[in-house]
């Protein structure tokens, strides 16, 4: 049986204590939480009644945007290069379909990496990454990992990068990714780079493997992070130029025509006018960036007096602490494993979290990834609150 994403079924396992009463803090959702910004709604309410079919790949228009939002961030981008999808969700899943064979994954990594994967009947080929890593393995142990699974028969073809990285909120080091995307090269995989947590990195930019591996790496975002639209459910990738990513694009427009057609015509227009950029989604952004990184700051601070090991936010709204340090605090209290850490927060304290082996990690470790985004109040007159006074 294909198991609810974890993220989701926590959710709703916490709507349902909500509804019977109980008071839950949920921190184990990624979400923003953040209101609309200005002009979008306007852009939807122009675009509504654009009710027939459009291309697959999406709208010239959208696409010459996204293009143009791409070159303004350094990398150079055709809006040939650019597919549109219903989020990044089914983009990952369209594209872990296209490339075909194994799937080698950075652990921890999100969720649903290793779900999608196994709905294809793929391998995962998990290679462990340190804490201060920023969610890229260590190029040490990628290939001995890569001729290890070899050897037992896997057929590594994708490797995913979470760049900045969720469940860690922590940003790669350029060296680290341009030193595994030379490994990846060696070994003839492709990158999928998901950057959707790129416009939150809290101090700038973040690296981006399609600098370093620019024929195979084929980035995957949206707008459900940046500007809290997870609910409008708009993504894109961005395929290579050269021969690879023209093949690329041939599969991925012929899987999309199957499956999602193309992204809602309206959402194509609130994208259009988000990606060119306009000064009031850019104060936004930054607003929601200052706020993110300040709640996580001060969170990540309490985590640290309280005795958790945790690396400092760089990017987004996440933490991952980490309770070995009390693991025999923990045990007294009949407390051994990271699901069980989750459920005794949940139970006995109210608080929502998800334990590390939702993100691959073995049930010993005693990680949790926690949404401090959700944090800013309860209600959406608080949350507006939170944002205006971080502009
Ligand atoms: N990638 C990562 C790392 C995420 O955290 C999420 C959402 O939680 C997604 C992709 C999916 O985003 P969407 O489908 O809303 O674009």
């Amino acid at each position: 049986m294909t198991k609810h994403s974890a993220t989701l079924a926590l959710d709703e396992a916490v709507q349902a204590r909500r509804a019977a009463g109980q008071d839950v803090l949920h921190l184990g959702f990624g979400e923003a939480g953040l209101p609309v910004s200005a002009g979008l709604a306007e852009a939807l309410a122009d675009a509504h009644l654009r009710n027939g079919y459009g291309p697959v790949a999406g709208s010239a228009r959208a696409r010459a945007a996204a293009a143009g939002w791409f070159g303004r961030r350094g990398l150079a981008t055709e809006p040939e290069q650019v597919l549109f999808a219903p989020g990044s969700k089914p983009l990952l899943f369209a594209l872990l379909a296209a490339i075909g064979g194994d799937v080698v994954l950075p652990t921890p990594s999100w969720v649903s990496y290793a779900a999608q994967a196994a709905l294809l009947g793929r391998r995962v080929v998990a290679v462990p990454v340190p804490a201060e890593a920023g969610g890229v393995p260590d190029p040490e142990l990628l290939e001995p990992a890569l001729c290890r699974a070899r050897a037992a028969g896997a057929r590594p073809a994708v490797l995913v990068l979470t760049v900045p990285d969720n469940p860690t909120g922590t940003v790669a080091p350029a060296a680290r990714v341009a030193a595994v995307c030379a490994i990846a090269e060696r070994h003839g995989l492709a990158v999928i780079s998901d950057e959707i947590y790129a416009e939150l990195s809290h101090h700038g930019t973040a690296p981006s493997p399609a600098r370093y591996l620019p024929e195979r790496t084929v980035i995957t975002t949206g707008l459900s992070k940046s500007l809290a639209l997870g609910g409008w459910r708009i993504g894109f990738a961005r395929t290579p130029a050269g021969r690879w990513g023209q093949w690329l694009r041939r599969e991925l427009t012929g899987i999309a025509s199957e499956i999602w057609s193309s992204l809602a015509a309206p959402m194509q227009a609130v994208a259009a006018h988000a990606l060119d950029d306009p000064p009031a989604v850019t104060a936004h952004i930054a607003a929601a960036r200052r706020l993110h990184a300040r709640v996580a700051t001060a969170t990540h601070a309490r985590l640290l007096a309280a005795g958790a090991d945790c690396r400092p936010p760089q990017a987004g709204f996440y933490l991952y602490p980490d309770l070995a340090p009390a693991r025999e605090a923990l045990r007294a209290r009949g407390v051994t494993t990271g699901p069980e850490l989750a459920t005794a927060l949940l139970d006995r304290h109210g608080v929502a979290t998800l334990p590390g082996s939702a993100f691959g990690e073995p049930t010993t470790a005693l990680t949790l990834r926690l949404a401090t985004s959700l944090l800013y109040g309860s209600t959406p007159r608080q949350r507006h609150a939170a944002l205006t006074a971080a502009e």
